[in-house]
């Protein structure tokens, strides 16, 4: 196994301890669906890099576009300064967002984008003269990153809460939507929500969610209709919908934003991860003209919120170019080809003893188990298949790069199930 002793001794990985008993696989270079490691070993790429590369690596295109932007600067404040990528890159994202989102926060991480959508509501709200409105709701078995107030709105017993204990701000949950992605509807669901804000919408800026899919919360997929009642309920009852697009955004769930599956507009949109096809980090944090309007029509009439690297224009111009060539391609044709495999090539894992579930949307991929396995007694067997995937918990999970091929999508399903059938009790946690 190929093991850094440098990194091993110094470098933290996400999620891990220093001198972790899992070894990390050192990458020389990626090309399209493809990494490969130190030692020539190839591995086709289940991840995407988390969501992000759904054109694969080291596409021309992209390399280009961020080779062209680098000749002219590669990042300048965007504090008193614009630039034309950050500009042409508004003006695409305008045309695809949900309707109504009109104003548009770049932010340089998922997490920071969460953060700046929750301050956008607490301010909104402080600026109608509302300012016992600061509270945030939620539904468990949510993700929403890890900074602080992120932190605080994901799943609390996923989401560490019980660690950061009370250091971390105190949220409403509401329970995680129970109605699968398409079974029928069952009304009750959103009983939680209605009750919730019966009783304490005076004290909520915002719900956020993340729409259809809540990713590392659990890979759960949920019924669309929820998401119709709750923006209802939120017009009712005065508080700001929050939608975390960041890892269903771009065409990952078989449409362009999850939100399309319920034909709903938040009045907060968060966008990364996809957004610059995986080449560099980039989020953002859009809303309504009304919010921004509200926003600036108070003291301090400002929003309060600037990243060094607010809008970088390398980013900026690997996303614009990212989003044009999703966009030039038949990437729903292409997304629900790969919805077609994962069913079918998953199916197996169904039968298997070891198995709880199998789920599949878009080109999301889900065999969830009984009980958690342990990493490190699966990482040589993922070898073995030439596959890359990184499970977690009880989820044994892909979302590959669009562009990969049949071939490579059968050889990624086949080594997800062969891997699954072989755990053993000693494999799992207690
Ligand atoms: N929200 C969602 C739905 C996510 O999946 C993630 C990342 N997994 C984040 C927020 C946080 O994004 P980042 O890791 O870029 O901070």
């Amino acid at each position: 196994m190929l093991i850094d002793q440098f990194d091993r001794d110094h470098l933290w990985h996400p999620y891990s301890a220093l001198g972790s008993p899992v070894p990390v696989l050192k990458v020389a270079r990626a090309d399209g669906v493809l990494l490969q490691l130190d030692d020539g070993t190839q591995l086709i790429d289940g991840m995407a890099s988390w969501w992000c590369a759904i054109h694969g690596y080291n596409h021309p295109q992209l390399n280009q576009a961020v080779v062209e932007q680098l000749g002219r600067m590669s990042h300048v404040m965007f504090g008193g300064l614009t630039h034309e990528p950050a500009i042409a890159l508004g003006k695409q994202l305008l045309q695809i967002v949900p309707k109504g989102l009109d104003a548009i926060f770049y932010a340089d991480s998922g997490s920071v984008s969460v953060e700046v959508a929750l301050k956008m509501a607490v301010q909104y709200q402080v600026a109608r003269g509302k300012p016992g409105k600061s509270n945030i709701a939620t539904t468990r078995s949510g993700y929403h990153g890890d900074t602080w107030n992120a932190m605080s709105v994901c799943d609390p017993v996923t989401g560490m809460h019980g660690l950061f204990g009370a250091s971390l701000p105190s949220r409403c949950f509401v329970p995680a939507p129970q109605t699968r992605f398409g079974d029928d509807w069952d009304p009750a669901d959103i009983a939680p929500v209605a009750q919730l804000f019966a009783e304490r919408a005076d004290q909520l800026a915002a719900f956020i969610i993340e729409p259809v899919v809540q990713g590392a919360g659990g890979m759960r997929f949920y019924h669309p209709q929820y998401l119709r009642e709750l923006v209802a309920l939120c017009r009712t009852h005065d508080v700001l919908l929050i939608c975390d697009e960041i890892a269903t955004g771009f065409g990952r769930s078989g449409r362009l934003f999850g939100c399309e599956h319920a034909g709903i507009s938040p009045d907060i949109l968060c966008i990364g991860k996809a957004l610059t096809g995986g080449y560099m980090t980039l989020a953002a944090t859009l809303c309504t003209r009304e919010v921004a309007d509200v926003i600036a029509s108070a003291a301090p009439g400002v929003f309060m919120h600037g990243p060094t690297f607010m809008a970088n224009p390398l980013a900026c111009a690997v996303a614009l170019a990212s989003v044009q060539l999703l966009l030039a391609q038949d990437w729903q044709g292409r997304v629900a080809a790969i919805e077609g495999q994962l069913e079918q090539g998953l199916a197996p894992a169904r039968v298997l003893p070891q198995v709880a579930d199998v789920r599949v949307l878009g080109a999301i991929g889900v065999i969830e188990l009984k009980a958690g396995l342990r990493l490190e007694r699966i990482q040589q067997r993922m070898l073995e298949h030439g596959i890359w995937i990184r499970p977690f918990g009880r989820l044994v999970y892909v979302m590959p790069p669009f562009v990969i091929d049949d071939a490579q999508l059968q050889q990624l399903c086949a080594g997800m199930v062969a891997l699954v059938a072989s755990l053993q009790d000693e494999d799992m946690r207690a």
